[in-house]
């Protein structure tokens, strides 16, 4: 595409500069998921490039260039960076297809708008947000502040890497700290221009930096770094574990919005068609690599076979191929190593599990080159095949069926996530009682993914500790001081007297 500039090679960003190519580093190949041709290479920050970034962070957070400005002032810088997002969205949403192979029409329509969302969210947010105080007592007055936290760490993962990174980022700097970014090694691209970005916004140097380069590496010591005060991690539960581990020996704030295995539980008597359309885009948007995918279809038997029919039909029509092309609506998957996972669950399900395999369940070929795999649906026959509980992460539907509305409950529940449920019906009781039972820290009734800024957002059980969006942003990435002061001269215990 002409006029996008790709970066040849990606360093770390310190203290509002980009460090220098350094040939002893270690680098990695940045690949193009659609050809498996490397378009960049990064370079991975040291340990003490990483201590850099930290001090830094930590400098301009206690200099108070930044965590003193008014709200207003900070309010204004967001709301320009929104507004350079939107200026800049073609060359962003380029990078991040390159980077990521999610189609372009969906990374234009969503993910682009979605970052520049974020920044205006948190500029509003702040401008309005409000004070505890408590007067109950005559005596005195009590108030809560809320402080920015100091320095905070944001790792982020690959698959939606713009979107998701920025909802941090921007919570994390609205409310006056300096942070760390470390992006997925896998998906650097799209931050070296929003860096650029920021800067060209006015947020002071030192306030937002960046390291790349592997996690167990780079990351593990950014989360270890003593003068790191928040960690903001967004990731599988795996390295969720790991991640939420060290922050609590180092005593630091932590969330984690990990994985999911989510039911989208389909009664018979749900507006049939438009439950079919969001199943599709539950599962399959995105390339279905996102935590918030609807992996397991649950059916009620009644309208099982109908709706197996008329999924297979829709799913044999995705039209699978190159990102870039504004008709594609599944790209390739991320990687080499996510190929080989998807096509284990295949494999397992036909060879070892027993499983029905309804459609697809190979590596794409219509393609010379690039990491695709054909949209793939299997039928379970009971919930605690491997499909049932882990998540596999890629355009792979498993299709159950149930009898009533308790079974629906119970194998809905029967997974060690709680991120999401979708629950289809026209009963608004049966909804009300899906609500209630369902394990999960968000219910979507009678709709798609539809993600609300000012609720809280995050995961039951495996799916993650602790919520963001809005107010829980805020709890983050604030510390809350309480004041009181006396109002008047009340009589004190005259001790020693
Ligand atoms: P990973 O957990 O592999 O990686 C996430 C980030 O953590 C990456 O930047 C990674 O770096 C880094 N990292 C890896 N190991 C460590 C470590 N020991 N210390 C510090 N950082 C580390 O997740 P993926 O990138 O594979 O993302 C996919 C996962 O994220 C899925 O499970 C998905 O469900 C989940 N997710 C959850 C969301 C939610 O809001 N609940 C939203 C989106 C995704 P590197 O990649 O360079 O190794």
């Amino acid at each position: 595409m002409a006029g996008i500039r790709i970066p040849k090679v990606v360093t770390s960003y310190i203290g509002g500069a980009w460090t220098s190519v350094d040939k002893q580093a270690d680098v990695i190949p940045v690949i193009n998921p659609a050809c498996e041709e490397p378009v960049s290479t990064l370079q991975e920050a040291s340990v003490a490039e990483v201590d850099a970034a930290v001090t830094a962070a930590r400098e301009t957070f206690d200099g108070g260039r930044w965590a003193d400005t008014s709200i207003e002032d900070r309010k204004a810088v967001l709301l320009r960076i929104r507004d350079l997002i939107c200026d800049n969205a073609e060359e962003l949403a380029h990078l991040e297809v390159l980077n990521t192979g999610i189609p372009i029409q969906q990374v234009v329509a969503r993910h682009v708008p979605r970052a520049a969302v974020n920044f205006e969210f948190f500029a509003e947010f702040i401008s309005t947000a409000d004070a505890r105080s408590y007067d109950q007592d005559p005596n005195y007055h009590t108030y809560v502040r809320n402080e920015p936290a100091g320095t905070v760490s944001l790792i982020a993962p690959w698959n939606a890497p713009l979107a998701l990174a920025t909802m941090n980022l921007a919570g994390a700097i609205a409310f006056g700290n300096s942070c760390v970014l470390k992006p997925s090694e896998f998906t650097p691209l799209a931050f070296v221009p929003l860096m650029d970005l920021l800067k060209e916004a006015g947020v002071p140097d030192g306030v937002v930096n960046m390291v790349n380069g592997r996690g167990a590496e780079c990351g593990a010591a950014l989360v270890d770094h003593p003068e790191v005060d928040v960690v903001a991690f967004t990731g599988g539960t795996e390295t969720g574990k790991e991640i939420g581990a060290a922050a609590g020996r180092g005593l630091k704030k932590v969330v984690t919005e990990l994985g999911g295995k989510s039911a989208n539980i389909i009664f018979a008597d749900a507006d049939f068609d438009r439950a079919l359309d969001a199943a599709l885009i539950s599962i399959f948007s995105n390339n279905g690599q996102q935590c918030l995918a609807g992996s397991r279809i649950l059916v009620q038997r009644s309208i099982g076979d109908r709706f197996r029919e008329a999924f297979l039909a829709r799913v044999a029509k995705l039209r699978v191929g190159d990102p870039m092309d504004e008709h594609t609506e599944i790209g390739p998957l991320i990687s080499e190593a996510q190929l080989e996972r998807i096509s284990h669950f295949a494999d397992l399900a036909a060879n070892t599990e027993g499983l029905e395999v309804l459609q697809g369940g190979q590596r794409h070929n219509d393609t010379d080159s690039g990491y695709y795999f054909e949209p793939t649906v299997i039928a379970a026959n009971n919930n605690s095949h491997p499909h049932c509980q882990e998540e596999i992460f890629g355009p792979f539907a498993t299709i159950l069926t149930f009898d009533d509305f308790d079974e629906a409950m119970a194998i809905a529940n029967d997974s060690r996530f709680g991120l999401v449920s979708y629950v289809w019906s026209q009963n608004i009781s049966r909804i009300m009682a899906a609500v209630k039972a369902l394990r999960t820290g968000i219910v979507w009734a009678n709709t798609p993914m539809t993600r609300e800024l000012r609720a809280p957002f995050g995961g039951f059980k495996h799916s993650g500790v602790g919520r963001m969006g809005g107010e829980w942003s805020r709890s983050l990435f604030t510390e809350e001081k309480t004041v009181t002061i006396a109002a008047r001269d009340f009589p004190l215990a005259k001790l020693g007297k």
